[in-house]
């Protein structure tokens, strides 16, 4: 453990790499560093800190061990104590709006955000140390790239306790994880410290929103806006209009919403809220399969993406022509049953929903509405349109926009169990079935691949060749799971019914 003489020099260090990274006026220096030394117990501060080096390893660390070793906090209590010091060098609220304000008139928008997006790297709100353990890969699929993640980073959730999530009252404080309350929130150890975060106030549609980054950054600048009021996701025509407006204000990131139904929609069900960012995801690259013509905007282009699952694409110059045509497209989806391909849009309960996705190219609008359907039968109680229970091993969890725009977020214990499957190839490990028919086994969701594999390549091969083959089943497990959420699937039955929809629902030509 560092002594006090020591811990007064990281302090110090602290401060200095506030005001070098964090944009901490030199005004608020003494104030910070009083409140420091404060939760120290601690007198005069060092003026000599012998420069700083890096933030986690030579700062942060030590001061958090000093806090655990002289029983400050508890060991379990490390990464609370983390954000709250952190927190308390990065500047207040109001101050991050006023300078985001400021970038943003002086030298643009996309400025503004590289700036925050550098902040919440630089206080560790986003952890880029996790985030870089990830394994990501590509992969050139049949209808295109697409990107491949094993999460190191998150916890996995289960279908039905996210649906669970959105019956359950409004206690506790805050609401839930996306709450603006959430800014400046001491955490605890079932909810996320959250001093370091920043929200910048926007306006969407007329509704007062935020926008923040995702702790997670599943791909580049991972933005998201939430609604200052919790209440639960929504997609209608309001929606189509607030994600055009945001693309408006924003047109260097794309924006998208879950679609509101559980099974088909993302985690959290029970908070307005958008994601977007910069990257550009698999599906955003795909051209027209085919293309229709409205006879209301003749400007406007419609057409089928070429993609895995089933996406209308709208493109225009006029963002109204843009709305109402998406709109259209949207609120005929929610009406529209064709039993011949299992489509039915409401049983009782609404079962038709869609995944909308706004961006800008130019002075051009494209909205991309993903048709999705969340019915379960007895032969599919996870969803007709989810993957089959055959991949449940690779993902089990409701397909959400950034999976079905064709970037898997996969879960973390696939490092293990893939490294293990591995084994079986190699011969490291025998195939006993008493023990991968054992439910309790991490890897008895895995044993109809585990013996498939192994009749398919045998158990003499190196790590190489099962790295190979490991990664290829992986790669065509997520191509499966895109074409599983088809509500038309890519044959001609399915793509006849996509037609129908086009034509006799929505009244196009096909062009
Ligand atoms: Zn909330």
């Amino acid at each position: 453990m560092i002594n006090q003489d020591t811990l007064k020099i990281k302090l110090a260090q602290l401060v200095d790499y506030a005001k070098d990274n964090l944009s901490l006026r030199l005004e608020d220096e003494s104030f910070v560093t009083n409140t420091l030394l404060a939760t120290f117990g601690l007198g005069a501060p060092v003026t000599d800190t012998e420069g700083y080096g890096e933030l986690q390893k030579d700062i942060v660390d030590p001061i958090v061990d000093y806090a655990a070793e002289s029983g400050m906090i508890k060991e379990e209590e490390r990464l609370l104590f983390e954000t709250k010091l952190l927190g308390s060098v990065t500047p207040m609220p109001s101050s991050v709006v006023d300078k985001f304000d400021v970038i943003a008139a002086n030298k643009g928008v996309k400025s503004a955000t590289d700036w925050l997006y550098k902040l919440c790297v630089a206080n560790n709100y986003i952890r880029m140390a996790d985030i870089s353990k990830n394994i990501k890969w590509e992969h050139s699929g049949k209808f295109g790239k697409i990107g491949i993640t094993i999460n190191l980073s998150k916890p996995e959730k289960d279908p039905k306790q996210i649906a669970m999530a959105k019956l359950l009252p409004k206690t506790g404080y805050p609401s839930c994880l996306l709450c603006p309350e959430n800014v400046g929130y001491a955490g605890n150890l079932n909810h996320p410290a959250r001093q370091t975060l920043r929200i910048i106030p926007i306006k969407l549609g007329g509704e007062s929103w935020s926008l923040q980054y995702s702790p997670y950054q599943y791909y580049n600048e991972h933005v998201i806006a939430l609604s200052n009021e919790h209440r639960p996701m929504a997609v209608n025509g309001d929606t189509l209009f607030r994600l055009l407006d945001f693309v408006d204000t924003f047109p260097h990131y794309f924006i998208g919403s879950n679609a509101a139904l559980p099974i088909v929609g993302g985690s959290i069900l029970t908070h307005d809220h958008y994601q977007g960012g910069s990257k550009v995801l698999p599906m955003f690259e795909v051209g027209a399969r085919k293309n229709f013509a409205c006879k209301k905007f003749k400007d406007v282009k419609i057409s089928i993406a070429d993609w895995y699952n089933s996406v209308v694409r709208i493109c225009g110059k006029n963002k109204f022509e843009v709305h109402e045509t998406a709109t259209n497209v949207l609120e005929k989806w929610f009406d529209w049953s064709d039993e011949s391909v299992g489509i039915l849009c409401n049983t009782g309960e609404q079962h038709n929903a869609v995944t909308p996705i706004a961006r800008k190219e130019g002075d051009g609008y494209i909205v991309d509405l993903i048709l999705r359907n969340n019915r379960t039968d007895e032969a599919h109680p996870y969803g007709i349109f989810h993957p089959e229970e055959k991949l449940h091993n690779i993902k089990k969890e409701g397909i959400g926009i950034i999976e079905v725009m064709g970037l898997f977020i996969l879960p973390g214990r696939l490092k293990s169990e893939l490294e293990t499957v591995k084994d079986y190839l190699c011969g490291k490990k025998n195939v006993d079935l008493k023990e991968l028919n054992d439910a309790e086994n991490p890897m008895f969701k895995h044993a109809p691949t585990i013996l498939q594999l192994v009749n398919d390549h045998g158990t003499g091969r190196d790590r190489v060749f099962a790295d190979k083959v490991v990664t290829d089943y992986v790669n065509d497990a997520c191509e499966q799971i895109l074409e599983c959420t088809a509500v038309f699937k890519n044959d001609e039955q399915g793509q006849s019914a996509f037609d129908k929809f086009m034509t006799a629902g929505l009244g196009y030509t096909q062009i």
